[in-house]
């Protein structure tokens, strides 16, 4: 809601937007992020970047769930298709002294790398703003996720469209069930698909 001060009409930052690009991590989390920036801005498109997924079987399922959530809701949507998860391992073993990643320390390089490709990719297409469905889950550092999205708006000069789409969480699980979407047992890695196993049970989900 616009907030009027001495004549003066203030828009919410996340009014503002004209054109969002929100990424994409796969469909049952993008539909409260996508919905509510299609309330806000005059346009909204979708960028599926997710070379953290693993293995190529899940990856395709996330991207054809994307697929149908775009053509469902009616939001554009650009996918990143190449299967390149080597260069994810890597950045992820650079960054952490463990001989296994840990949960929590490999997750920062794994947001910053796919919040950076939205940034990038929003600025290079002359986007007001850009926004992640990893906002909507409720297993990954929420707060991290929104400085890392606030350095990286400053870095390539386009805001950062924050909002805690967690508020949304079961509108979004029931609207994914009813959409028939595919829905994932674990967070997207190969870590969390074995840390997934190795616990009998859905392991961090939400990509
Ligand atoms: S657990 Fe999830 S957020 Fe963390 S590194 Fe793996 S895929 Fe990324």
């Amino acid at each position: 809601m616009a907030v009027v001060e001495n004549g003066l009409v203030s828009v919410p930052s996340a009014c503002a937007a004209k054109r969002i690009l929100v990424h994409v991590c796969c469909g049952p989390c993008s539909i409260m992020p996508l919905k509510s920036a299609l309330a806000h801005s005059a346009e909204v498109c979708g960028f599926f970047h997710n070379p953290n997924i693993h293995p190529y079987a899940e990856f395709k399922k996330r991207l054809d769930a994307a697929k149908t959530l775009s053509r469902l809701i009616s939001v554009k949507m650009i996918y990143d298709e190449a299967y390149a998860p080597t260069g994810f391992i890597k950045g992820v073993k650079a960054r952490s002294p463990d001989k296994y990643p840990q949960y929590g320390k490999r997750c920062l390089y794994c947001y910053a790398s796919r919040l950076e490709a939205t940034a990038k990719a929003a600025a290079h297409n002359g986007f007001d703003a850009f926004s992640s469905s990893l906002l909507y889950s409720r297993y990954q550092n929420h707060e991290k996720i929104r400085l890392i999205g606030n350095a990286l708006a400053r870095k390539y000069k386009v805001s950062f469209y924050y909002e805690d789409f967690r508020i949304g969480w079961q509108a979004g699980i029931t609207e994914s069930k009813s959409m028939g979407l595919y829905r994932q047992r674990y967070c997207g890695c190969v870590y969390s698909k074995m840390e997934s196993k190795a616990n009998g049970k859905h392991a961090k989900k939400g990509a």
